[in-house]
């Protein structure tokens, strides 16, 4: 086995995810900072920018969302953005620090006509050395050359939960077709984003399926969103029951553990969490959130509130280096590797 296949597992099995799920809060805690630091500067997080390019009047069914045409949640319905616009706020992002730009379109997967604005798009926005992602439904294999070709870096896609769960969340796309998409997107090159939504009233153990699902991936997705459900009112997860912080942060912290070397990403309900709650969404390894008012549709807290969070709390938001080719990236994930295990030994031999 070589040193990438040791630390980087492929092979969890629920009992043993289940297992660290279960662990007392602070042993799971510092285990999850402990492999953190051996992969990242715990005092960098990675801010995004997400821009709704098209919002609402979805034909899928997810639960949870206020951009599904089968709910009446009082959205306002927008077409697809001007590309000339969508460039302006990507501008706007950039100068407020954000290093990469997202994208999202409420679609069941692109239309062919809307594909040359969307190329488009990433064109120009690669074009001022910030990094691409798109979040744009279902692709085909040729889709996601066509995005990879234009100069796209990330695609995300979500799991949502585990596969047992899923049947409650969304009837109109099976889990197949979400694995499939992931595989295209892989298939084409790009770097995959995928994660899912906590607190839609499944259980640990569907925690522990959606995190094994990702983790047992021939690859780790290199960005992984973990959100907490925002209960919109109309949609049928409105009333759902409160979560337990804690259990959010476990979650976090398993991400961590099972996937050492990918950007875990706190991402959408961070309004409803206060400064303290996301402090501790740090320390148990989370290092990327996306930066600016809105999240797609759902609020995030101000702009700004996150730079005097970062400052309080010590954070600098790690900075994109374009110029470093994938060789390169490639070698330093290698040598942090090397010397992860190198620690893990004189750990153990020190215990
Ligand atoms: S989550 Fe995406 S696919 Fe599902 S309803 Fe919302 S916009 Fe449509």
């Amino acid at each position: 086995m070589t040193a990438e296949q040791n630390l980087l597992r492929h092979n969890w099995t629920r009992a043993e995810v289940e297992a660290l799920f279960d662990l007392p809060f602070n042993d799971l805690m510092f285990r999850a900072q402990s492999v953190h630091r051996q992969f990242f500067d715990p005092n960098e997080v990675q801010v995004s920018t997400l821009c709704s390019i098209k919002t609402g009047a979805c034909p899928e069914d997810c639960a949870y969302c206020p951009q599904s045409s089968r709910y009446d949640t009082g959205l306002e319905r927008e077409k697809l953005m001007a590309v000339e616009k969508v460039l302006e706020e990507a501008r706007a992002a950039k100068d407020s620090g954000a290093t990469r730009f997202c994208m999202g379109a409420a679609w069941r997967s692109p239309h062919q006509r809307d594909m040359k604005y969307v190329l488009d798009m990433v064109k120009g926005v690669k074009s001022m050395g910030m990094e691409t992602c798109m979040t744009l439904g279902m692709l085909t294999a040729d889709q996601a050359l066509e995005l990879k070709g234009a100069g796209l870096d990330y695609y995300n896609h979500n799991l949502d939960t585990s596969p047992e769960y899923y049947d409650c969340i969304i009837t109109t796309r099976t889990y197949q077709d979400r694995l499939d998409t992931l595989e295209n997107v892989r298939a084409a090159g790009m770097k995959v984003c995928a994660g899912g939504i906590v607190g839609m009233g499944e259980e640990q153990k569907d925690r522990a399926g959606l995190l094994t699902q990702l983790a047992n991936m021939d690859q780790h997705p290199e960005s992984v969103p973990i959100n907490m459900l925002v209960r919109v009112a109309g949609t049928p997860l409105a009333e759902q029951a409160d979560l337990d912080p804690f259990d959010f942060i476990r979650t976090i912290a398993v991400a961590r553990i099972m996937m050492p070397a990918s950007h875990v990403r706190l991402s959408a309900g961070r309004e409803e969490m206060n400064d303290q709650m996301q402090s501790l969404a740090f320390l148990a390894g989370a290092n990327s959130i996306f930066y600016g008012e809105k999240l797609l549709t759902t609020p995030n807290p101000e702009a700004n509130e996150d730079m005097q969070l970062f400052k309080r709390l010590g954070i600098r938001p790690e900075s994109y280096h374009a110029e470093e080719p994938e060789e390169v990236l490639e070698e330093q994930l290698h040598e942090k590797i090397v010397q992860a295990q190198n620690d893990q030994f004189f750990y153990n031999a020190a215990n």
